[in-house]
């Protein structure tokens, strides 16, 4: 059944999922007038993984959200992105200050606690409440769909629900043929100087992303089967077994990380999918369009989301839209999310699985087609090249 509903209609919104799309969503929503209702799988905000870089697309949404300020407090204002060799030879280099003038926001690295307890603290001022310990089913979309205007699947890359509900569970998140070790880290002095280091052997990577006051967040990576058996521990032996002659900064890292911080990934992907929505429940973020971590685009891409549809709900709500004689029913303007959304992000999957195949060479599907993106979102892009890709769209 397809239901053709008027935009204007629209006031309840229900989302599914407390992450970084999410928490981001309902707080733009709540701003420009709208009722949300969050419903969160967990006890609390996720803030497993390490670290994120907030590159200036994404900055430039936090800043629509009122917490650019917050963010950049917060947070590192990396100056360099560096590559090397295993033997810590200088390979290249992006400078990001360049990228940043280019760009017109700043690049911000943060620790995913902050960012997390940011998006929930802003979300708590406005008013807004997370039902915690919500695990929503594929079965329970249809009841609350009916009870609101719409759903938006916040729910992201490997189990949400809300894509189950879409493809009736015929679309899974990839294996990509390798694993990343994640966690934090606290050094002394300036070791780090304010630089994302990228060392890359054979098969085999190690970032180290420096946020502030010697704090970093760093991901350790190599090709492997995938094997959900084995014991974690045994992944950590690995890690110090394989990156121990490498690089002082890596070996620095081993012998200084936060044992608790430490974390797991075997690295999956979606390939781009050919719809996002049916009737009036969507996804939007990793559950849409997850792309590998080497994109380093993922909650960037999230975060655009989010703006990209409040924007359109609003514009196909005004009173001019309805002047002007614009189509305004919900279908139409999911589909513009759409049309609006798929290339970028696809770029953006591409680019990340480019990427890990060029270092890890054990990648999977390549099958995904796209226009001619940069080919690393590494330091050999030039700053102009990724200011194009990443500020596409977006007003300058
Ligand atoms: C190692 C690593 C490094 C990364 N680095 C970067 C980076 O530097 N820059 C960048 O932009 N991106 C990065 N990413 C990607 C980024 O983390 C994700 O793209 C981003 O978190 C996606 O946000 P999301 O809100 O869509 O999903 P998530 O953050 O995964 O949030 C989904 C939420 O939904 C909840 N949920 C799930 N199922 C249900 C359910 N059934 N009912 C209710 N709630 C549910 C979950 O508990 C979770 O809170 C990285 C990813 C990895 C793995």
């Amino acid at each position: 059944m397809v239901i053709n509903m008027k935009i204007k209609s629209v006031q309840h919104i229900a989302i599914i999922g407390a992450g970084v799309a999410g928490l981001a969503l309902a707080i733009l929503a709540i701003k420009k007038g709208y009722r949300v209702s969050v419903y969160e799988a967990n006890a609390g905000i996720s803030t497993m993984g390490a670290g994120i870089t907030l590159w200036p697309n994404a900055m430039f949404v936090l800043k629509e959200l009122g917490l650019d300020k917050a963010v950049l407090k917060k947070g590192g204002l990396p100056a360099f992105m560096q590559q090397y060799d295993n033997e810590g030879q200088l390979k290249a280099e992006l400078d990001i200050k360049e990228l940043n003038t280019l760009c017109g926001y700043s690049s911000v690295s943060i620790l995913r606690r902050d960012l997390m307890a940011i998006l929930e603290n802003q979300l708590v001022a406005l008013g807004g409440k997370i039902q915690f310990s919500s695990m929503i089913k594929a079965q329970d979309i249809e009841a609350i769909a009916k009870d609101v205007d719409l759903v938006v699947g916040a729910d992201g890359r490997m189990r949400s629900v809300v894509r189950e509900y879409l493809f009736d569970d015929a679309v899974s998140p990839r294996y990509q043929g390798f694993v990343n070790i994640i966690g934090t880290a606290q050094l002394e002095g300036n070791a780090l100087a304010n630089v994302i280091q990228d060392y890359r052997g054979d098969a085999a990577r190690f970032g180290i992303v420096s946020v502030k006051g010697g704090h970093c967040y760093w991901a350790a990576a190599w090709t492997t089967q995938l094997d959900k058996e084995r014991p974690v521990t045994s992944w950590y032996e690995e890690m110090h077994e394989r990156f121990k002659a490498w690089p002082e900064r890596v070996k620095a890292i081993l012998n200084h990380y936060e044992p608790a911080s430490l974390n797991r990934i075997l690295v999956h992907d979606l390939a781009p999918l050919p719809y996002w929505h049916k009737d009036n429940v969507i996804i939007v973020g990793d559950a849409a369009h997850a792309p590998l971590p080497t994109s380093g685009q993922g909650a960037c891409q999230a975060l655009e989301d989010v703006w990209y549809l409040v924007n359109l709900l609003n514009e196909h709500n005004s009173p001019e839209s309805e002047q002007a004689g614009k189509t305004n029913n919900l279908q139409e303007v999911l589909n513009r999310f759409y049309q609006k959304r798929i290339d970028k992000t696809t770029a953006a999957q591409n680019v990340g699985r480019q990427l890990a195949r060029s270092i890890f060479a054990a990648s999977g599907d390549t099958s995904a087609s796209s226009k001619p993106e940069p080919s690393q979102l590494g330091a050999r892009v030039s700053a102009k090249q990724l200011r194009e890709f990443w500020m596409q769209g977006l007003p300058s």
